[in-house]
């Protein structure tokens, strides 16, 4: 006799319950999802016995006797005919696998009445698929009573987590359902008085509010990204820098409608939040991404967890940059008026250079050693030449702050900037233990660090001038010298127009071994040039790259260029930082993602004192 035999039925749906159903939240996730094929427009789940019972109740289209009797048969699917209907799949379910795989290992009963009959239906499937039905009184719509999950496959009991975890997957899973459908009605009803329900009014705001625990509803920004011409779509909403968590729980991706993760939504989220949220916090989001049904494969994994993307690098592009312009647009909180330029500024109002001009080479006068080779040598370093890692989407868009003269200068005689400085938005009302500026807000008191405030601020400032060929120099009286490593010599030589472009200048000793600070940008704090040229040195060594890493040099120097703690202020330096903090494009971090603020609302300090409410003024 032959080895070989085919399996039997009911061993070939047991193997296939194996992939779908990996735990109860598959089983959840199976019947809710054919729930909502089914256009319902509620829901309702209940689940005991930790999980091996489950009943999902639905008000969708019915199932007449002769669906019921198929709906349980391996590959009877109601969604797709062909294989050409592969690639236009927009339901949730289509492999018809999921019925016939529940039935091989757990006890099924389904009553299901399509809205025109007047009676409904129950059935029973064996564990091979086979049909009984009889009839039932019931709503129209279908409900689905599983049994006994993995009665007869003690491997898969043996696996279970514990009843709290397994709840947990469901809870999880069930949210992110009611997420991506924030019409449908969702009621969940766990073990323990755990559970929810969503009002099914469409508004996706309030359901991510409600189910992820968002406050406050200006916590929440919303993505609005299109690209016609590949037909790309970004939606959703996601947290403002200063409201994250600690895991990725929160971060919820949907693509065309199904919930998913894909590492390369995941990294362009962190590119988009890079400087604006500490590394390893993560922003409360739920996104949703359409693309072209061709471009979407979500027939990698059985249980459709993950995609797969024709395109991947466009996708990445486009969900970052989507998400950056709406951080961006959201930074821009304070409006603060525009007045005509100081004349001892006024070359800041020069229109900008166009586009184009960036690439080319420009004329570096502050850097007299410098060859033409190095000045000619196209592109610029760190803007055309390979990704730059920042980019000001706007460069020096914002006016006010490069008209405002540093925070810590004294006004030049005759240029009153009491006009730019007056803000409807605070009022500085003084410094906390010599670190920190104190506000009230309409919303609260505020706190601000003034060192991050200051660093955020100087940091687009640089960036700014860097951009559009403004940074310039001034000279030491005392120059500055350090020993360097040849590794370092060479680098910092080849990268002078670079140097030059930033307003430093440093020359090189390469037989000495000895690198000297000659000249900083006209903004700096003079006496910090040693401390900024060790850290500069050090970070210079560890990138050991041939190309200097523009971001960081510009980090810090705007570190090194702002005010520290311990530093006293007076309420006018107050004002001046806080107002051109305020009007910076990401005001929320300094440049390596530390927060600058923190807000104490009226909501807590009143709650804090059991007052009622604030005196009206
Ligand atoms: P798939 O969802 O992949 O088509 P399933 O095994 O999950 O496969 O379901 C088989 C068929 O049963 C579906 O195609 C659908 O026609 C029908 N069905 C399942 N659940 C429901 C429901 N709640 N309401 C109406 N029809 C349903
Ligand atoms: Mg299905």
């Amino acid at each position: 006799m032959g080895r070989i035999q085919v399996l039997s039925k009911e061993v070939i749906n047991q193997i296939a319950a194996g992939e779908v159903v990996e735990r109860p939240a598959s089983v959840v996730k199976e019947l809710v999802e054919n729930a909502l094929d089914a256009g319902a427009t509620a829901v309702q789940i209940t689940v005991k016995d930790s999980g091996r019972h489950i009943r999902i109740a639905d008000n969708g289209c019915g199932m007449d006797g002769e669906d019921l009797k198929l709906a349980f048969c391996n590959h009877a699917t109601s969604k797709i005919s062909s294989a050409h209907d592969l690639f236009g799949v927009t339901t949730l379910g289509f492999r018809g696998e999921a019925l016939a795989s529940l039935a091989s290992i757990a006890k099924v009963a389904c009553i299901s009445r399509p809205r025109a009959s007047e009676l409904g239906l129950k059935a029973v499937p064996d564990t091979q698929g086979q049909v009984t039905l009889s009839e039932a009184g019931c709503d129209y719509g279908t409900i689905f009573d599983i049994h006994d999950l993995f009665y007869n496959v003690p491997a898969r009991l043996k696996f279970l987590k514990g009843a709290r975890t397994e709840l947990s997957h469901i809870q999880e899973l069930v949210q992110q359902l009611a997420i991506s459908h924030p019409a449908v009605r969702f009621e969940l009803q766990l073990e323990q008085g755990r559970g929810f329900k969503t009002g099914g009014s469409g508004d996706l705001k309030q359901t991510i509010m409600d189910l992820y625990g968002v406050d406050r509803p200006e916590h929440l920004v919303e993505v609005r990204f299109e690209d016609e011409a590949t037909g790309y779509s970004l939606t959703g909403f996601t947290t403002t820098p200063d409201v994250y968590r600690s895991s990725r729980k929160w971060v919820q991706w949907f693509v065309n409608g199904r919930a998913t993760q894909s590492s390369i939504l995941a990294k362009a989220l962190q590119a988009a939040y890079e400087g604006l949220m500490t590394p390893g916090k993560f922003p409360v989001c739920a996104l949703f991404l359409k693309l072209p049904l061709a471009e979407v494969d979500v027939n990698v994994h059985p249980t459709k967890k993950e995609v797969r993307f024709s395109q991947p690098n466009t996708v990445y592009s486009f969900v970052r940059a989507g998400l950056l312009e709406t951080l961006m647009k959201t930074g821009q909180r304070v409006v603060v008026p525009v007045v005509p330029p100081l004349p001892s500024l006024s070359r800041l109002a020069e229109p900008a250079i166009p586009e184009t001009s960036l690439h080319e080479p420009r004329q570096i006068r502050s850097a007299p050693h410098v060859t033409s080779a190095h000045v000619s040598r196209p592109p610029l370093p760190g803007l055309a030449a390979g990704p730059a890692p920042y980019q000001m989407p706007y460069p020096v868009s914002n006016q006010v702050v490069q008209q405002l003269y540093d925070p810590l200068e004294v006004a030049p005689s005759g240029h009153d900037q009491t006009q730019l400085l007056q803000s409807p938005d605070f009022r500085v009302i003084g410094q906390l233990a010599k670190t920190y500026i104190l506000l009230e807000t309409p919303n609260g008191l505020e706190v601000v660090d003034q060192h991050i405030a200051a660093e955020r601020m100087h940091f687009e400032r640089l960036m700014g001038l860097y951009e559009h060929r403004h940074l310039e120099g001034q000279r030491l009286l005392i120059p500055v010298s350090r020993p360097a490593s040849p590794t370092l010599c060479t680098m910092l030589e080849d990268n002078q127009a670079l140097l030059a472009g930033l307003g430093l200048e440093i020359t090189v000793d390469v037989e000495a071994q000895k690198v000297t600070v000659v000249q900083v940008p006209s903004l700096f704090r003079t006496h910090q040039v040693a401390a900024m040229l060790d850290e500069l040195l050090v970070k210079l060594e560890e990138t050991g790259d041939v190309q200097l890493p523009i971001t960081d040099m510009v980090a810090t120097m705007a570190c090194h260029s702002s005010v520290r703690a311990g530093d006293v202020l007076n309420m006018e330096q107050m004002q001046r930082i806080v107002v051109q903090w305020k009007a910076s494009q990401r005001p929320w971090t300094c440049p390596h993602g530390r927060p600058v603020s923190r807000l104490l609302s009226h909501q807590d300090i009143m709650a804090f004192f059991d007052r009622p409410s604030l005196p009206v003024s």
